[in-house]
């Protein structure tokens, strides 16, 4: 393996054949063709035939397969060739379902994939980070994550997170200098940057040396786990429900078959008797419904600019109950824009300055020069804060790139929201001068010197009140303010330590209207009983300003800043935090405590994040969502959720649809459960009164299996109802099966039942093969409408019946799968039907209409009663 970091900047470039415009578009694919995609092998998916296999993996699959093996024995093949059939369709169907929602799933992971800064052609581009080759000059800053190794060619105070490679845990420093050795440990190559780390701090451009496999990280984990989700808490519930399901009604089946062994029938027929039983009882379709609609739901909300990363975030959302969101760009529009300045003890509007005198002169050409941003005709790239300075020149005729000619920079240090600083080095007529901007409360700290009109001169407690109050002034009207001040520097590098002893020379405060969208998200919030807490990194006063104007804070709760929850003891935050809807000056360490206390007062908690030290109270808040525009690779990897637009409304959306699924979800849990119920309670009560078999299993199949997923599915794709954010959320400890679920379960399963026997009694008056044809028509029929039930708690209207197609759909689909079986000839010999007359026909349809209508009935009442409350 070649080793690059004990050779020069130089040598490394000319060997890899780059020049400081990097590589242009045909290198680029030569690199590729020469070292590889910068892609770690993964391990290989299933195949679809695999998939299709693992479909027989199930109880139930084997319960019926041995049903069908004993129906060949007993030489009646027509009942195997429909299981054999049916078990197909089932595992066909499941296999699509199951590579449809891997596909959705993949898609969706492609969205939040891993960007990376290139420079190619001279230009600064960002490509996907599996498009970096070798050779390509990377620019890595705070936040981002490093895609390949590389050979560090400019750094400035760039340190490092390489736990991920090493174990160490405490950043290290990064330069460019040449080390005289060889055979060093990743750990020790302090000129070189590996794929998998982050960057903690600084900035920096290195020149890529290897990709994918080759990477250090490739070499130890050559085969890259592909990232499997987790079951989400609705699925884990859902599965050991069934599982729990399964061995009842496996213990019942055993004593209904005992029992009517013991009353003499054939044993044959008892064998089939419970294994109708237990094709009755099993809700096979259940988790790939889940499955298929969590899906769904997860397409719908990328296209609403919500990407889920953590398919359990999806039902998290329903249960969110405090909102912690940044201000900056989430709540506001982050298009900043100078209105005031303040210097020579006075203040004026953006375009007010007078350049001829020296302070306005100066104060302008440092905003200028500390200031990565960069504006052309057609864009403007870097924060906002500085393309606002930018701007600000541009009123006057400068051009950011021509003043930062004039006066190189040296030396830097970067921007940190801890620190709220920062600092550059640049000779400017005949004198090196340090300029820092930042939080005022941070420059007067380390302000010794004040230069104004009267000249330079110590900074005296007097001035230090009057530009808090200048400050507070600004800051009441929701402008952000920014200090700037200077000093005189003997040398070549700036160190943290550096940033004493300055001379303050002005404020420039800038406007950051609040989204026009943001008011109404806040307000839809509360009416859904959800909590909005700013947590900002900007001035009390200015942050208190847009929380009043958005109407996170009223008179009842207050503002507070971080140092004071440093003071405080876990017991005390959790006292105080119900009170406040404000957080100003706050730091991610303070953000992690604020997400423990609301958690401890039993809340789940959504927090925004977008900084390298959010990571980790994003991964502690319920839902951690991160900023897809601003935001650092970092705050993306540890995110659940990533909004593409950073706005706070579309947390607010996503909140909605999470709402929508997860009841969609439980509505289509209830349809299952109750159909199946009904299955069961009809065998049963037959077992136990001494019937006959009501249905034979490939009824019992064509039921669960085929028409029943239909109206699931359609049910689980429902669009959000505007009343779903008039409710509370749902309490984070609830149970999926609740009491008055399990009721509700019950009783529709008895009413169904109840028809389904009274047509079977109503057939038994003609014939045993009749009535078990008009028991399977109606609990097949009846189950079908109970579709319309299932939609929604509340009754239908004439504007809600049609208001899903597809529960139209998949009615229509299952009648004409349904009258296909009944009526036409080699259906009716497999499926063991009869032929009905006409009577029987409207028996069949009136008794399955029955539960449609006592239930709606029920439902018009209870809304009635529940309206009348109100
Ligand atoms: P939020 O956490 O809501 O996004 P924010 O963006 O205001 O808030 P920070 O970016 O941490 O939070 O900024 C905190 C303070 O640092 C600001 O109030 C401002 O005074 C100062 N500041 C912001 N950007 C810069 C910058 N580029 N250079 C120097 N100081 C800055």
């Amino acid at each position: 393996m070649k080793e690059y970091y004990n050779k020069s900047v130089d040598e490394v470039l000319q060997e890899l054949k780059v020049g400081e415009n990097g590589l242009a578009d045909l290198q680029v694919d030569n690199m590729r063709m020469q070292f590889g995609e910068n892609k770690l092998k993964e391990v290989k998916k299933p195949s679809p035939i695999m998939v299709f296999v693992s479909q027989f993996n199930d109880f139930l699959i084997w319960i019926l397969l041995v049903a069908a093996a004993m129906s060949a024995f007993l030489g009646k093949y027509e009942s195997t060739l429909v299981i054999a059939v049916v078990v197909i369709i089932n595992a066909s169907l499941g296999t699509v379902q199951h590579l449809k929602a891997e596909e959705s799933l993949q898609a969706l992971k492609a969205l939040s994939s891993p960007k990376s800064k290139v420079i190619r052609n001279g230009a600064t581009v960002v490509v996907a980070s599996e498009d970096v080759v070798v050779g390509d000059l990377i620019i890595v800053e705070t936040g981002d994550f490093v895609s390949a190794d590389g050979r560090i060619i400019k750094s400035f105070s760039l340190k490092v997170d390489e736990s991920a490679l090493t174990g160490e845990s405490v950043s290290v420093e990064k330069d460019t200098v040449t080390i005289n050795a060889s055979k060093l440990s990743p750990g020790d190559q302090c000129n070189m940057i590996f794929s998998g780390t982050h960057i903690t701090y600084g900035r920096g451009v290195a020149v890529v040396t290897c990709v994918g496999g080759n990477t250090e990280i490739g070499k130890i984990a050559t085969l890259l786990e592909r990232a499997k989700d987790k079951e989400t808490p609705l699925q884990k519930n859902l599965d050991d429900f069934g599982k729990k399901l399964a061995a009842i009604i496996i213990v019942i089946a055993a004593l209904i078959f005992a029992l009517n062994l013991y009353r003499g029938k054939p044993i044959i027929d008892v064998f089939m008797f419970s294994v109708s039983l237990a094709v009755a009882a099993i809700p096979e379709a259940l988790s790939s419904i889940v499955t298929i609609v969590l899906a769904i739901g997860t397409r719908r909300m990328a296209k609403e600019n919500a990407i889920i990363r953590k398919l359990y975030a999806v039902e998290g959302l329903g249960s969110v109950s405090i909102i912690c969101s940044d201000k900056t760009g989430t709540l506001t529009q982050n298009k900043m824009s100078v209105k005031q300045i303040y210097t020579r003890s006075q203040l004026f509007k953006e375009d007010n300055l007078d350049i001829k005198q020296e302070h306005d002169f100066r104060l302008l050409m440092m905003s200028m020069l500390c200031n990565d941003a960069i504006t052309t005709e057609s864009q403007e790239l870097g924060d906002p804060t500085e393309i606002a300075l930018v701007n600000l020149g541009e009123l006057y005729g400068w051009d950011e790139l021509r003043v930062r000619e004039n006066y190189r920079r040296i030396s830097e240090l970067p921007f940190d929201s801890n620190r709220k600083l920062m600092s550059t080095l640049h000779d400017i007529h005949e004198k090196r001068l340090m300029v820092t901007k930042g939080a005022l409360d941070a420059i007067l700290q380390r302000a010794q010197f004040i230069d104004d009109e009267r000249g330079i001169r110590a900074i005296t407690p007097e001035d230090r009140a009057n530009l808090e109050r200048i400050n507070t002034e600004l800051g009441q009207k929701g402008l952000r303010i920014l200090a700037f001040s200077y000093k005189e520097f003997n040398g070549e590098q700036l160190g943290l330590d550096d940033e004493n002893k300055l001379v303050f020379i002005g404020l420039i405060a800038m406007m950051d209207p609040p989204r026009a969208e943001s008011a109404e998200a806040v307000a839809n919030c509360y009416r859904a009983g959800i909590r909005t807490v700013m947590i900002t990194g900007d001035h009390i006063i200015t942050a208190s300003a847009i929380a009043k104007e958005i109407g996170i804070m009223d008179n009842t709760t207050e503002a507070i800043e971080g140092y004071k929850i440093e003071s405080m003891t876990d017991k005390e935050l959790l006292d105080i935090v119900p009170k406040v809807s404000v957080y100003a000056r706050v730091s991610p360490e303070h953000k992690i405590r604020i997400v423990r206390a609301w958690q401890e007062l039993g809340h789940a908690v959504a927090m925004t994040g977008d900084g390298v030290n959010d990571a980790p109270a994003l991964k502690q808040a319920d839902i951690g969502i991160a900023m897809g525009i601003t935001g650092t690779e970092v705050s993306k990897d540890a995110a659940s959720m990533i909004l593409t637009d950073d706005n706070f409304a579309t947390i607010v959306k996503a909140i909605s649809n999470g709402r929508s699924i997860y009841g969609n979800i439980m509505n289509s849990v209830k349809f299952l459960l109750s159909g199946n119920t009904a299955g069961i309670l009809a065998v049963l009560y037959a077992s136990i009164v001494n019937l006959p078999a009501p249905f034979a299993p490939v009824h019992l199949l064509f039921i669960n299996l085929l028409t029943d997923s239909f109206p699931a599915i359609a049910i689980g794709i429902e669009s959000p109802k505007a009343s779903l954010m008039n409710e509370k959320p749902r309490d984070i400890k609830e149970s999926i099966l609740t009491r008055p679920f399990a009721i509700e379960v019950l009783l529709q399963g008895l009413l169904i039942a109840t028809v389904t026997m009274m047509a079977f009694h109503i057939g038994m008056q003609a014939s045993e093969a009749v009535a078990v044809t008009m028991a399977f028509a109606v609990l097949c029929l009846s189950r079908l409408i109970h579709g319309f039930n299932c939609r929604s708690k509340g009754p239908l209207t004439a504007e809600t019946l049609f208001s899903n197609r597809y529960i139209w759909i998949a009615f229509i689909t299952g009648f004409l799968l349904l009258t296909i079986v009944l009526t036409w000839d080699p259906f009716k010999g497999i499926f063991e039907v009869a032929k009905l007359t006409g009577q029987q026909y409207l028996v069949v349809l009136i008794f399955s209409f029955i539960p449609l209508v006592c239930i709606q009935l029920v439902k018009r009442i209870r809304s009635a009663y529940n309206k009348a409350l109100v």
